[in-house]
């Protein structure tokens, strides 16, 4: 930890100790980056956007019943969050095919998927997010099967919310990625929900409008964070 309390500094986010031990201070920066880091950029206030409208989803959610790691806003970049440890395992929710899932199965991108599809990747920039299933996790002791039935659960009904909040701002959710963590005996939603995890599309169009635009040099990447949270009406 350095003087200022920082206690961790990842791609898109700045981590504070605070007075209160259980409590974080998140601060989003605007760096971007994709394909494991080789692939570095800066996206003009997604700092703003991704703190703000990870923060609106956030209090949906825990108004619908889902616990999460949101306190409160303090300002346009940051927010206080409870202090959780993180279960090593990315959680991958899928509608429609896209991205790595097209390119390792084959199918082209933006077909409909007949069941929703949860994937998981070990948290590991060392080893680049590997796939794993739950035996994997289970044999590298990254979570417990009850956790596990806890976070599977957990993903189905955040994605049957999260499909409803964005189909009524006109985007489609095509995929998008979870973080849990562990708070006092029990499993809750943890990290960010926004244009950076979350692939969207526009529901006439079919534009995409996440960071897409960003990992394939598509432009109009501040508009599309832009245009996402407008739609959101935060
Ligand atoms: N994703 C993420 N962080 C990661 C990997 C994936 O937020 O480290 C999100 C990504 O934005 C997309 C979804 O998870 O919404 C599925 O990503 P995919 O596995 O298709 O990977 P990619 O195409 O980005 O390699």
């Amino acid at each position: 930890m350095n003087e200022n309390g920082m206690l961790y500094e990842g791609k898109a986010k700045k981590v504070y100790r605070t007075e209160d031990p259980d409590v974080l201070r998140i601060a989003y920066k605007d760096d971007a980056t994709a394909f494991d880091g080789k692939k570095k950029g800066s996206i003009a206030n997604k700092g703003i956007v991704n703190n703000r409208m990870s923060n609106h989803i956030f209090r949906l959610l825990e108004a619908r019943g889902i616990p999460t790691h949101y306190i409160k806003e303090i300002s346009d970049r940051e927010t206080l969050v409870k202090r959780v440890e993180i279960v090593p395992v990315e959680v991958i929710v899928r509608n429609i095919a896209a991205g790595s899932f097209s390119r390792r199965y084959g199918v082209e991108e933006g077909r409909e998927l007949p069941v929703t599809v949860l994937e998981y990747s070990y948290k590991s920039d060392e080893l680049g997010d590997p796939l794993i299933n739950d035996c994997h996790i289970q044999a590298l002791e990254l979570a417990t099967a009850e956790e596990m039935d806890t976070i599977a659960k957990l993903a189905l009904r955040i994605n049957e919310e999260l499909l409803k909040i964005f189909s009524d701002a006109g985007l489609i959710l095509v995929d998008f990625k979870l973080e849990f963590g562990r708070y006092k005996g029990s499993i809750i939603l943890a990290d960010e929900i926004s244009p950076d995890t979350c692939r969207l599309w526009d529901s006439q169009t079919r534009k995409k409008l996440d960071k897409d635009r960003f990992r394939r040099d598509l432009g109009d990447v501040e508009e599309a964070y832009q245009e996402v949270y407008r739609r959101l009406g935060i």
